[in-house]
């Protein structure tokens, strides 16, 4: 399974292309790069601190639900990868017997990490920086970041990914636009592999043809029950 900022619109998460390309009244290029941390980590962690904020208060859906429940009947057969940074699968129970079974490829929201890359490993963080005095540094004094993959760096865990794919039987993609790759072209490889391709969202993704299945509705209201969990 493949899910995007879709599958947690209706947690009150909003997702960022179904404006105006901007995510919460922020151009991605300021906010979602390495070089908006190079010019301007205030800004960043102003926004990041933000997003914490309002993943804390979110409670999972239907549709987080629908996708845990899965997994408890399908177990090691089932790898749910997400783009998502929230933590609301985890939330709803998703990889809670093995937490190998979620991934993601975008990196997470509550885990920080060194700037600096000095060897020291990503943590748990659940802390705000909402101003640049206030960044948390490393042991070694380097700012700390969000272990977050910004445009221009390299997705998390892709190697399980591929592997994952090349078993698939069936792929199920919820409410991404198709538009970020690598992830766009998960369908590809899946279909390549003889796999069934299903996607559920509100509206066609931009790669819709590439899918065995388009089922158009909001997750939480579609899952439940083309899941029948
Ligand atoms: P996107 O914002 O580009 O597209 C969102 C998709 O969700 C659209 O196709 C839309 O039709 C669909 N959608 C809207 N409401 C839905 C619903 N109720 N049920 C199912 N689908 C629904 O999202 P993307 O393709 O995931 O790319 C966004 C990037 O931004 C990702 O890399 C992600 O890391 C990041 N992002 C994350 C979050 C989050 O963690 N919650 C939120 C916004 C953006
Ligand atoms: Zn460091």
């Amino acid at each position: 399974m493949l899910t995007g900022a879709g599958v947690s619109a209706e947690s009150g998460l909003p997702t960022f292309r179904a404006s105006d390309g901007l995510w919460e009244g922020h151009r991605v290029e300021d906010v979602c790069t390495p070089e908006a941390w190079e010019r301007n980590p205030g800004l960043v962690w102003e926004f990041y601190s933000a997003r914490r904020a309002a993943a804390e208060r979110a409670e999972p859906n239907a549709g987080h639900r629908a996708l845990a429940a899965l997994e408890r009947r399908l177990g090691d057969r089932l790898l749910l990868c997400t783009q998502n940074v929230d933590d609301l699968h985890e939330k709803a129970g998703s990889g809670a017997d093995d937490p190998s079974r979620l991934v993601h490829m975008h990196g997470e929201l509550f885990v920080s990490r060194c700037s600096a890359d000095c060897g020291r490993p990503p943590f748990l963080d659940h802390a705000l920086y909402p101003e640049f005095s206030r960044i948390a540094r490393c042991a070694c004094g380097a700012l700390v970041r969000p272990h977050i993959v910004w445009f221009g760096e390299m997705p998390l865990g892709m190697d399980r990914i591929y592997e994952e794919i090349d078993q698939a039987t069936v792929m199920l993609v919820v409410g991404t636009s198709g538009a970020v790759y690598p992830a766009a072209n998960f369908v590809d490889w899946a279909r390549r592999k003889g796999a069934r391709t299903l996607y559920v969202g509100p509206e066609a993704p931009l790669n819709a043809g590439k899918f065995s299945e388009v089922v158009l509705g909001k997750a939480g209201e579609t899952l439940p029950s083309y899941l029948g969990v």
